[in-house]
């Protein structure tokens, strides 16, 4: 698969662990998944649901994405995810994140042949 289509992976799933409460969460995948590298990301979701569900929001109805592109497709159903957000007083290169476990619908961007999601545009 295409460069793009790993950078989803690697930035957003987390299919083998359950939405986490415990702060370190978001600090040690932040790290670990290289957002933090020359700044840190402000906000990113980590989706804990298996790669075929989330593969599969592609085959749901085009809707428009935030940058007015028309390749977003929104979650049938609630997904466990863990949002981070970067806090207030977090300077770089000590980033330290917010961690808020939720469900919730899913917005993704697909991209390509196979047509996979590259984005997430929650
Ligand atoms: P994310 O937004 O998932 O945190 P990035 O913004 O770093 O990750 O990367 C998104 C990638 O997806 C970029 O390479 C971008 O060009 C691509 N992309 C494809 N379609 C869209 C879209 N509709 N909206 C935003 N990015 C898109």
């Amino acid at each position: 698969q295409g460069p793009r289509a790993m950078m989803f992976r690697r930035q957003h799933m987390d299919s083998k662990s359950r939405p986490n409460p415990n702060s370190t969460y978001c600090n040690q995948m932040m790290r670990r998944r290289r957002m933090t590298v020359g700044m840190c990301k402000p906000v990113n979701i980590f989706v804990h649901e298996p790669l075929k569900d989330v593969e599969d929001i592609c085959i749901e109805p085009n809707i428009l994405c935030k940058n007015g592109q028309n390749n977003c497709h929104k979650s049938k159903f609630l997904m466990n995810v863990t949002a981070c957000r970067l806090t207030n007083g977090s300077r770089y290169p000590k980033c330290k994140y917010h961690t808020s476990p939720t469900m919730r619908q899913i917005t993704v961007a697909c991209l390509g042949d196979p047509y996979v999601p590259v984005h997430l545009d929650t």
